[in-house]
């Protein structure tokens, strides 16, 4: 688990490190994408609850979980499932999107993340090269999102083995309550992954990649194979 830890730690500072040359619109006090629908893998909730167990604060965390409905928002696949479905030329039904709740995410406080340093990956992905406004969505560079979904996939994959992928309320409320996560309906067993969905011009970027993350790892004495496997792929 500790090993696994490092491996997510590392892939968050990479990815910050990556993501560092957009200049984004996002700044502290706009907090548009900051809702009840961000999804995350059971570890990510494992670094939350460490984050909060090293500040002594789980009752504050508590709290917050037990004025929540989890489940309310619920993904249908994950997306190394979508990825398979696709590499198997299966149709997704537009079911398979999920239902979501807008509701502001109870993290926030006067606009800002009360959690920023433990955010998941799903906070960490969100950007815009615009300040959005009611009428004016997100944009992104097209690079941008497919190393948003390669993360996401990778994210995944740390919790591939006996972990489990929902929303961030959801995989909270059931590490809290010490719940079957397996049994909860909303909540889906996080997959290995199965591949990416590349353009052929993207491949040099995300292998360039996964590369600084092999390395990152090895130097902090980690073993590497996690990673030679996702190169393999
Ligand atoms: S955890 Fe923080 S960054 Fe993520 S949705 Fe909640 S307030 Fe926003």
């Amino acid at each position: 688990m500790q090993h696994k830890k490092q491996l997510l730690h590392t892939v968050y500072r990479e990815y910050s490190t990556w993501i560092s040359r957009f200049p984004l619109a996002c700044q502290k006090g706009c907090a548009a994408c900051c809702t009840q629908s961000v999804t995350m893998s059971s570890l990510e909730g494992e670094l939350i609850f460490d984050f909060f167990s090293a500040q002594g604060r789980e009752k504050w965390l508590l709290d917050k979980l037990a004025r929540t409905v989890p489940g309310k928002s619920r993904s249908i696949i994950t997306t190394n499932q979508f990825a398979e479905a696709c590499f198997k030329h299966q149709e997704v039904d537009s079911d398979a999107l999920g239902c979501w709740d807008f509701t502001p995410c109870v993290f926030l406080e006067d606009e800002a993340c009360s959690i920023y340093e433990a955010r998941p990956f799903g906070c960490r992905s969100f950007g815009s090269l615009v300040r959005c406004t009611a009428g004016r969505a997100a944009e992104m560079a097209p690079i941008h999102l497919t190393v948003n979904t390669v993360f996401t996939q990778i994210v995944e994959h740390l919790s591939s083995e006996d972990g489990c992928w929902s929303t961030m309320m959801s995989i909270l409320h059931s590490l809290a309550y010490k719940e079957d996560m397996m049994k909860k309906q909303h909540v889906l067993k996080a997959r290995p992954v199965p591949g990416f969905l590349l353009e052929p011009r993207e491949m040099h970027v995300v292998g360039g990649l996964l590369k600084k993350l092999r390395e990152q790892f090895s130097d902090m004495g980690g073993t590497s194979d996690l990673i030679d496997n996702l190169l393999a792929i």
